[in-house]
C-alpha cells in the first residue's frame, strides 16, 4: 500500500511505525512543514498506561521513550499566601519533551524504511494524489480537514478561559499547581518537569483578568516578564521561555474542542488532533492520537477492503474516546469556574483538582462535595502542609 502521511506529529509518525511494522512492503512517505527538530510545544505528560500499551505496539520506541521521560508522584499546590499543600504517592506522571519525542518516533520510523520529508507542506490533496491512503495527521488546525469541514461534519467549541503555554529552566520535582490572586482576578499555572533540566508551564486565566493585566496588548517579551513576576513565587528567579524554537513564538489562546461527524472521505482518514482535541487539562491528546494509529493500523490489516477497514477504525475509536472527551470537558469547566473552589482552604481545593472530572462536582456546593466525597473515602488522604518557602 501506498500511504501518505501529512504532518509530522505524533499520530503521523506513529502510525507509519506500526504500518511498517505490520507489513514492511507498504510504502510510506510523511510530510511535515517544519523542519527536523523544530517543534511547537514543550513537554507532555502522559500515565503508566502509555508506557505499556507502547510496549506492546513497538518495543523498541517504547523503550527509547521510557528512557527519556521522567517521572514524579507527588503533587503541591500553592493557593494565593496560604503554605504550599502537597500531596504524596498521588498519581504517578511521566513527563517528556515533544522534541525528544517526536525524534524518537522519526528515528524508529526511518530505521523502518518510512521516508520522512521534512520542510514539505500539504496544501491540498492534489499534491498526495499517487496514495493509495492519505492519513491526515496535520493537527487542530487541518488544512485537508478543513477544506472539506461540511463532509467530515467538524465541530469546534471555543474554551472560555485563556492560555499561553511556556517553558522554563525551572525543574519542579512536584507537578506544581500554583493559584495567585491579582486585582483583576486569579490567575494559575501548572508546572510539570519534563527532562533534566526544563520543565513546562501552562498558564491561564479568565478573559476578564487577561485583558485587565494587559496581555490583548503587551509584547511577547512583556507578558513574559509580567508572568514571572507573578508567579516569582515557584520559579525561584528562573526564567520563562516562550519559543520552542527559533521560528515559533508564545502566544495566548483559547482551547478549541473539536469533534468531527466522519473521520474519513474516500481515501482520507483523520488520525489524532486533526480528528478530536480533549482540554490539555487533563494531559491526554498525544496518548490518544497514539491510541487512534494502533485502532487504525490494526484495522487496515483485519479488513477486507479500504472503506470497511475506516469505518471500523471510526466506530471503535469514537466509542472509546468519549470517556476522556467527557472528562476534559468537565475538566475545562473547573477551571472556567475556578473562583468557585478557590475559597476553599488549600489542601481541600487540590483534593477537588483530582476530582475535577466529576459530573456532579459542578452541581453541589464544593464543601459539601468535599465532606461527602471525604467521607466514603474517594478523596486523597495523607495530604501535607508544608511550611511556605
Ligand atoms: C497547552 C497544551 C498542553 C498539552 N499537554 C499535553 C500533555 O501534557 N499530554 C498530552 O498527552 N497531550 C498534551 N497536549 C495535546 C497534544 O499536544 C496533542 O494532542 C498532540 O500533539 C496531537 O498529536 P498530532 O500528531 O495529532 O498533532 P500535532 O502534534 O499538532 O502534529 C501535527 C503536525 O503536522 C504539521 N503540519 C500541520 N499542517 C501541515 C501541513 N499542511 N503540511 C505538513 N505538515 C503540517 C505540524 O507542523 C505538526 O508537526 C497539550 C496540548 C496543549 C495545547
Amino acid at each position: 500500500m501506498k500511504v501518505a502521511c501529512v504532518g509530522g506529529g505524533p499520530a503521523s509518525l506513529y502510525f507509519s511505525v506500526l504500518m511498517k511494522r505490520a507489513d514492511p512492503s507498504h510504502d510510506i512517505t510523511v510530510y511535515e512543514r517544519n523542519p527536523a527538530g523544530a517543534t511547537d510545544g514543550w513537554g507532555v505528560t502522559y500515565w503508566d498506561e502509555l508506557l505499556e500499551n507502547l510496549y506492546r505496539a513497538d518495543h523498541e520506541s517504547a523503550q527509547a521513550i521510557s528512557a527519556n521521560s521522567v517521572h514524579w508522584d507527588s503533587w503541591v499546590a500553592h493557593v494565593g499566601d496560604s503554605a504550599p499543600v502537597m500531596v504524596d504517592h498521588w498519581d504517578e506522571g511521566f513527563g517528556i519533551g515533544r522534541r525528544e519525542l517526536l525524534g524518537i518516533l522519526a528515528d524508529r520510523a526511518g530505521s523502518l524504511g518510512v521516508n520522512i520529508e521534512f520542510e514539505r507542506e500539504i496544501a491540498g490533496e492534489d499534491e498526495v494524489a499517487g496514495a493509495d491512503l492519505v492519513v491526515v495527521g496535520d493537527g487542530v488546525n487541518s488544512v485537508l480537514r478543513e477544506r472539506h469541514a461540511d463532509h467530515f461534519g467538524t465541530e469546534v467549541v471555543v474554551g472560555r478561559n485563556m492560555y499561553i503555554w511556556l517553558g522554563t529552566t525551572k525543574v519542579f520535582d512536584s507537578f506544581t499547581f500554583a493559584f495567585v490572586e491579582t486585582a483583576h482576578g486569579w490567575i494559575w499555572c501548572y508546572g510539570y518537569r519534563y527532562d533534566t533540566n526544563h520543565s513546562t508551564c501552562v498558564v491561564e486565566c479568565s478573559p476578564e483578568t487577561w485583558k485587565g493585566l494587559g496581555f490583548h496588548e503587551a509584547s511577547e517579551t512583556g507578558c513574559l516578564t509580567q508572568l514571572e513576576k507573578l508567579f516569582a513565587g515557584i520559579l525561584d528567579g528562573h526564567p520563562l521561555i516562550g519559543r520552542a524554537h527559533a521560528g515559533g513564538s508564545a502566544r495566548w489562546r483559547n482551547f478549541r474542542t473539536l469533534t468531527n461527524r466522519r473521520w474519513s472521505r474516500g481515501n482520507l482518514v483523520l488520525v489524532g488532533d486533526a480528528a478530536h482535541t480533549t482540554h490539555f487539562s487533563i494531559g491526554a491528546g498525544t496518548a490518544l492520537a497514539l491510541a487512534d494509529t494502533a485502532v487504525l493500523v490494526a484495522a487496515l490489516h483485519e479488513s477486507t477492503t479500504l472503506e470497511t477497514a475506516l469505518a471500523r477504525y471510526e466506530r471503535a475509536r469514537k466509542s472509546a474516546l468519549r470517556p476522556a472527551q467527557r472528562a476534559a470537558r468537565y475538566s475545562a469547566r473547573f477551571y472556567e469556574n475556578l473562583p468557585r473552589y478557590l475559597s476553599l482552604p488549600p489542601e481541600q481545593m487540590l483534593a477537588l483538582i483530582s476530582r475535577r472530572h466529576s459530573r456532579l462536582l459542578p452541581h453541589v456546593p464544593p464543601r459539601l462535595y468535599y465532606r461527602v466525597d471525604h467521607a466514603v473515602g474517594r478523596l486523597v488522604l495523607g495530604l501535607d502542609r508544608h511550611g511556605a518557602g
